[in-house]
């Protein structure tokens, strides 16, 4: 963090970015706009190298080859793990949650190598897909409100001793572990199943990064009716008898 600009990478847009999954990226620009700084965008193709001076990197979920190239690629490229060193913030959704930790399962049925930035190792699920609204308590340590998202997922993610549960669901699977987690968090890296986009349901969660992101405890007060509207939509809607 630099002055007043923030720095936003959205991490392979060519290959991870579901079910709304971009929404992310602009509720925290527009977000952090709200707050006075300038915010530099940077979308970063997975032919491109990833930038080390980033501030926030947000990644979206994808299909099981997108996931693999995609890892292939991170891996490769490495510079991801300079950024975390370097203290930046990094919140990921399904595919790109799996892909932050030990290993996952790949669309060929082989364990492949993650990066390793959380303590998290996913399996392939041998039931059916993990699929529709979830309904989760954020852990109380993060003081957020109820998180609501979507989840469509094959893969069942276990977590390691230095990963913390980044919610317990109240309906729907997270994990897919059957201990009512759902996502995993460290620090300064975030993994969630949540799409929807999970920023726009959720904003208090892009309100969590960029305070982490500007170091700080509060951040000025915005309008926000008509995220609420959305939630309670959501919230209503997840929780009505089919
Ligand atoms: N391919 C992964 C799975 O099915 C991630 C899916 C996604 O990102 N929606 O587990």
């Amino acid at each position: 963090m630099s002055d007043n600009s923030l720095r936003v990478v959205w991490v392979y847009p060519d290959l991870l970015s579901t079910y709304g999954d971009q929404g992310n990226v602009l509720v925290v620009e527009r977000r952090a706009r709200q707050r006075g700084l300038d915010v530099a965008r940077l979308d970063v193709r997975s032919d491109q190298p990833i930038p080390t001076s980033g501030d926030i990197y947000l990644i979206g979920g994808g299909e099981d080859r997108p996931q693999r190239l995609a890892a292939e690629r991170l891996r490769r490229d490495a510079h991801l793990y300079r950024a975390v060193e370097n203290g930046a913030i990094v919140f990921a959704v399904c595919a790109g949650y799996q892909i932050l930790g030990h290993e996952f399962v790949n669309d060929l049925g082989q364990r492949e190598p993650g990066l390793g930035l959380l303590d998290v190792v996913t399996t392939r699920g041998e039931g059916e897909r993990c699929v529709g609204d979830v309904l989760a308590d954020i852990d109380p340590r993060l003081g957020l409100p109820q998180l609501t998202g979507f989840e469509n997922h094959q893969g069942i993610t276990h977590l390691g001793p230095t990963a913390r549960a980044f919610a317990q669901v109240r309906l729907g699977k997270g994990n897919g572990t059957g201990d009512g987690t759902e996502g995993a968090y460290n620090d300064t890296v975030f993994g969630t199943y949540m799409h929807g986009p999970v920023l726009a349901r959720n904003p208090q969660i892009a309100d969590l990064l960029l305070k982490l992101a500007l170091d700080v405890n509060a951040l000025p007060p915005t309008d926000d009716r008509w995220f609420e509207a959305l939630r309670n939509e959501r919230i209503e809607a997840a929780t009505q008898p089919a």
